[in-house]
């Protein structure tokens, strides 16, 4: 059965991945995608040079047919890798043995699969097509191509997976307000470069980690890539007193807050001063809509409804898992785009404001709490829990990042049982000052049995 035509603007990662599954599903689907094709010209991506990959977006990958090829391209993170200033590095395991890892992916590379992917299942792809404009009374959108030609095409269902700054948002913001609220996080990113190792060692660090230096208010990231290279990524503080972008305005400013700082880390980066000069600060923040549609006439997906900070790893994972729900939710509506655009909506949106409200905690998690003896003894205590009674208790990190719980289910359940977690451990920093059978005895009183896994 061929099924309505579908309009997407955006192939990058998530309106590949959605174009795909619904053409897989007999949708007859079109891209308009504002960058060149990056199988001919190379990936331009100018956001994070590679991402996180977790269980919610494997599984979206595996339901359309990818995630054999996706993990043969990755480089598996056992945990994190934490580098105190002055201290042991020490990996903190994400889960109890290799089935619970994340991945590191290159986003060029990734996109460029789910775009051959999504071509070979029957979309058509129109590159370096940019949406200037939608009118939604007509259902007729305006594209400029790389000339600045303008064109127009009649879009009777219309699908924004183009980004946080996405244009069809605006455009749909002016046929109806969608109560759009922009929150800064304050700080910003620049990203570096690990090169690969010379000699017998292709990596110049632990390759199978995701490595945090935490320095209380900023920090530096970095995950691997395949061929052995790692990407840094600083984040600090974009304006305000030292140190903040604003007082490391160049390279020499930057060497120097890195000799103090991150002093094993500057020398595995060769080309510091080239990099740090050369690649922009990024912005960080996070989006709340109030709609993320108007009737049946446009609906927006990924980062263009919900942008987040990226400390939790999800914004890409999410993503991919609002495809699923959407492609079954069309599929099962025929040709009432309305009703499955609404339904879409319903079933997201808590789940965004979850992981938004997660991926900004985690921020304080990753730069500060790593180190702090407080929060390992929480850890512990918890991972002691969640052995001696693994039906009540589950890290909230492991739920996110293993598990297809919902976020807001994971969110309001980790809240519950890190109060638990507080009253047990009183103030101590050593698990060992809690008596585990009479914690296990409060767990159990305390909170209700977490659900089935599937
Ligand atoms: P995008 O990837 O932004 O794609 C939007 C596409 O739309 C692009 O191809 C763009 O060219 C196109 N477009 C834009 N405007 C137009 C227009 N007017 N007309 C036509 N096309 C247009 N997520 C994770 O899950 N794990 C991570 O580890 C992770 N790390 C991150 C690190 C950083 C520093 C950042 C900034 C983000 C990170 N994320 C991570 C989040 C992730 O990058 C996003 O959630 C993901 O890229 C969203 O995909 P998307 O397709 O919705 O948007």
């Amino acid at each position: 059965m061929t099924r309505q035509a579908i309009t997407l603007i955006g192939g990058g990662l998530v309106g590949a991945l959605l174009a795909q599954q619904l053409a897989k599903r007999g949708f007859q689907v079109e891209i308009f995608e504002k960058r060149p094709d990056p199988r001919r010209v190379g990936f331009t991506g100018g956001r994070s040079i590679n991402l996180a990959l977790a269980e919610r977006g494997l599984q979206a990958l595996r339901t359309a047919g990818l995630a054999e090829d996706v993990l043969q391209r990755a480089v598996m993170m056992r945990g994190r890798m934490v580098h105190p200033l002055g201290g042991t590095s020490g990996l903190q395991r994400y889960g109890v043995d290799d089935s619970e890892v994340i991945w590191s992916v290159s986003r060029g590379g990734l996109n460029m699969l789910l775009l051959d992917a999504a071509e070979a299942a029957g979309v058509k792809m129109h590159f370096g097509q940019s949406l200037v404009a939608a009118d939604l009374h007509s259902k007729r959108i305006v594209l400029a191509d790389e000339n600045g030609t303008l064109h127009q095409h009649d879009a009777p269902a219309l699908i924004g997976a183009d980004g946080a700054g996405s244009a069809l948002r605006a455009a749909m913001d002016d046929y109806q307000s969608l109560g759009i609220r922009v929150e800064s996080l304050g700080h910003g990113y620049k990203e570096l470069e690990i090169p690969p190792g010379t000699g017998s060692e292709r990596f110049a660090i632990e390759p199978h980690a995701l490595h945090i230096w935490p320095r209380g208010g900023y920090m530096c990231i970095a995950l691997p890539n395949t061929e052995g290279s790692f990407t840094v990524t600083l984040f600090l503080p974009a304006h305000g007193p030292h140190p903040s972008f604003d007082t490391l305005t160049d390279a020499a400013a930057a060497a120097s807050f890195f000799r103090q700082d991150f002093p094993d880390l500057l020398p595995l980066i060769p080309r510091f001063a080239e990099d740090y000069d050369s690649h922009p600060v990024g912005t960080l923040s996070t989006l709340y809509l109030d709609r993320w549609h108007v009737d049946g006439r446009a609906l927006l997906i990924g980062d263009a409804a919900h942008a987040i900070v990226p400390f939790h790893g999800q914004g890409m994972n999410c993503g991919f898992e609002d495809t699923v729900v959407l492609a079954n939710l069309l599929a099962e509506a025929g040709r009432d785009t309305g009703d499955a655009f609404a339904e879409f909506q319903r079933i997201r949106q808590p789940n965004a404001n979850a992981i938004a409200a997660m991926a900004l905690e985690n921020y304080i998690e990753m730069r500060d709490s790593v180190a702090d003896p407080h929060y390992l003894a929480k850890r512990e205590l918890g991972a002691r829990l969640a052995e001696r009674a693994p039906t009540h208790f589950m890290a909230r990190y492991r739920m996110v990042t293993f598990t297809h719980l919902p976020y807001a289910y994971a969110f309001e359940r980790g809240r519950a049982q890190d109060i638990l977690l507080e009253q047990l451990l009183h103030g101590s920093t050593s698990a060992d000052d809690v008596q585990l059978d009479a914690a296990v005895t409060t767990l159990q009183a305390t909170l209700p049995p977490l659900p089935q896994l599937r």
